[in-house]
């Protein structure tokens, strides 16, 4: 089986139907580049950027951080690269900021929460993105966005970074998507708001699960409770797709999701242009796809909307396209 896969490191993702899905890889360093070329994506579908911060004991420069941005783009060679900003907090600690403690630091100043809180270093990360985004196609995304005043704040800040560099002489490329992650169930909920100020969204589902069912994603004694196919998250995952299309955005998934058999068929029926996962899963997640028809599960999946459980939806999948 392994052997076939690696004839489709050069392939296309192509349906069965013709349908072209990107299949992107997940990366936390720049070292993990090499696993990404080996195994035929067509893109990153995420940075996470917050492995440039720990394990350090003070915040990374901009120098350094344009450094890796740089590498990940030239090395990806012009295909599309998405680079999440900062998102520190919750599991995820820098403990040179010497933050105070939070009673649940899952719901507490992480993320784009703590990089609107501290501007300065927020605005390094983004000089640094700005100055590497002529070597390559940059998509710049922010992490859980809440509310759309965090948005248009990030924006801000990030137009005013910009305008700075350009008025230094720097070049800087006019065809930067900015994006956010969908990982928190109210702007999932209202993503037909957000989808008017954005290029993209991709669909965190590591947290959106976690955030929808309450159950927290590392907690054993819950994780029955932590499940991708709750009628709720196929609905709030179909809301998402359906205004972004509607509006002519595109629409991506970095969680776990995004690489696991059961969910694809699914995925792909609800019509997501982008599914990014660890480099691993690719050739498995391409070979899945090349067998599956897009306009047939687009027909087959509202078909799940009349079911009550994520047991149920799970057995329905495998029965119909995993024998
Ligand atoms: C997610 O929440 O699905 C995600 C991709 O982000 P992280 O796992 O880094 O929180
Ligand atoms: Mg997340």
């Amino acid at each position: 089986e392994k052997e076939e896969w690696k004839k489709l490191v050069n392939e296309k993702t192509l349906t069965s139907d013709g349908a072209h899905v990107e299949l992107a890889a997940n990366i936390g360093t720049t070292n993990d580049l090499e696993g990404v070329i080996k195994n035929g994506a067509e893109g990153v579908g995420l940075f996470r950027t917050e492995f440039l911060y720990m394990g350090r004991d003070e915040l990374p420069s901009e120098e350094e951080q344009y450094e890796a941005y740089k590498t990940v783009l030239e090395k990806m060679e012009g295909k599309p690269v998405v680079i999440r900003t900062l998102d520190i907090g919750g599991d995820k600690e820098l403990p040179y900021l010497d933050l105070p403690e939070e009673m649940n630091p899952f719901l507490g100043l992480r993320a784009v929460r703590l990089c609107l809180e501290m501007p300065d270093m927020f605005r390094v990360q983004l000089r640094a993105l700005l100055r590497a985004s002529s070597f390559g196609n940059l998509k710049i995304m922010f992490p859980m966005i809440a509310a759309m005043e965090e948005l248009r704040q990030a924006k801000v800040i990030l137009q005013e970074e910009k305008d700075k560099l350009i008025t230094e002489g720097i070049e800087v490329s006019d065809s930067i998507e900015i994006g956010i992650m969908v990982e928190i169930p109210s702007t999932a909920a209202a993503a037909d708001r957000f989808v008017k100020e954005v290029d993209f969204f991709s669909i965190g589902t590591n947290d959106l699960i976690q955030y929808t069912l309450a159950a927290d994603r590392m907690n054993e004694r819950v994780s029955y409770l932590y499940q991708p196919y709750h009628p709720a998250i196929i609905r709030l995952i179909k809301n998402v797709i359906d205004v972004a299309h509607q509006e002519g955005k595109w629409v991506g998934m970095c969680g776990e999701m995004a690489g696991d058999e059961v969910a694809i068929p699914i995925l792909l029926g609800l019509g997501l242009d982008e599914f990014s996962m660890s480099a691993t899963s690719i050739l498995p997640a391409r070979n899945q796809l090349l067998q599956l028809s897009k306009q047939e599960t687009a027909e087959w999946v509202t078909s799940l909307l009349a079911f009550d459980t994520s047991e149920e939806i799970e057995q329905e999948v495998r029965t119909r396209f995993l024998p």
